[in-house]
């Protein structure tokens, strides 16, 4: 038996968000309900529970927040990745699911690798999201994740604490390579979801990604290319001999990328599509070490 008061609810909250523009208004309803029943979404309808006057409050107060674009991520205070639960707010870029890619390339690597104690680096580590979720699969390596804003790397440590992998990563403040030393940290793995999104273009997106997504995170020059610039011109020394690079990149942007790469003396091994077919991430290996063996 459906229970009617809690479908009448939700359905009311899904016409409020499309008439607010808001992308999977039926997702965003279900879960700003459940959050406030303290149910999970296929339980919604199924428990003859109707919420009280409080939770009808604090569910009124975050449906309204929604509609003025706030990300359902910042209301609800947390977003799942890779089996970790992160908490998330304005000071970090909220995880996305194509990112989920590029730890799933990571750890297709690593397994190839063939040995347990692999070296990864996560620059731009933000939430430190690939950086706890390599930690979390690969118990036995060594996890640095790094990241420009100590606001960031705040988030990270608490990230870490909550999914209970202090221990497993440190955290490096740094402007890409540059705090770190040269020859002498050098990386089998190294990963990195850059800024990619041309300046021009930023003004462009969704609310809830120009409002409240740290432009730090999002701004990529006037191009989108800075970064890859940057970091094909800058950590091949960082690199161990077989190491690989796994970039993910914008919508377009693989082609470019790749030229600015071959430039830099890079070998361009894998391009992964993500799931509606845009080419997402690319995977790089240093090419110095191969012609001096
Ligand atoms: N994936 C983000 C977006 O499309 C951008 C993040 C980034 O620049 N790395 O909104």
């Amino acid at each position: 038996m459906l229970e009617r008061p809690m479908r009448e609810l939700i359905h009311q909250t899904i016409q409020r968000f499309e008439a607010a523009g808001i992308s999977s208004p039926e997702i965003n309803a279900r879960m700003i309900w459940a959050h406030v029943m303290g149910l999970e979404t296929w339980e919604l309808t199924l428990r003859k529970q109707e919420p009280d006057e409080d939770q009808r409050k604090i569910a009124e107060s975050l449906i309204s927040a929604r509609e003025k674009r706030i990300p359902l991520q910042h209301l609800l205070g947390s977003v799942g990745f890779c089996g970790l639960q992160l908490d998330v707010c304005s000071e970090v870029l909220i995880p996305r699911p194509e990112t989920e890619l590029l730890v799933e390339t990571a750890l297709k690597i690593a397994q190839e690798m063939d040995h347990a104690d692999l070296r990864c680096l996560d620059m731009a580590t933000g939430s430190g999201c690939i950086a706890l979720s390599l930690a979390e699969a690969l118990p036995e390596s060594t996890i640095v994740g790094v990241d420009l804003s100590n606001d960031a790397l705040k988030w990270a440590k608490h990230n870490a604490e909550k999914n209970r992998l202090s221990n497993r990563v440190n955290w490096v403040c740094s402007d890409l390579w540059e705090s770190l030393t040269p020859g002498q940290e050098k990386w089998d793995i190294v990963t990195c979801n850059p800024p990619y999104i041309a300046t021009h273009e930023i003004q462009t997106l969704e609310p809830e990604v120009r409002d409240h997504d740290p432009v730090l995170a999002l701004d990529g020059g006037v191009d989108g290319l800075d970064f890859y610039r940057r970091i094909a011109s800058e950590a091949v020394p960082f690199m161990r001999p077989a190491g690989k690079l796994i970039l993910e990149c914008g919508m377009g942007q693989a082609s470019s990328i790749i030229q600015i790469f071959i430039s830099a003396s890079w070998f361009a091994n894998e391009i992964i599509q993500d799931y509606n077919r845009t080419d997402r991430i690319i995977v790089f290996s240093p090419l110095h070490e191969s012609s001096h063996p």
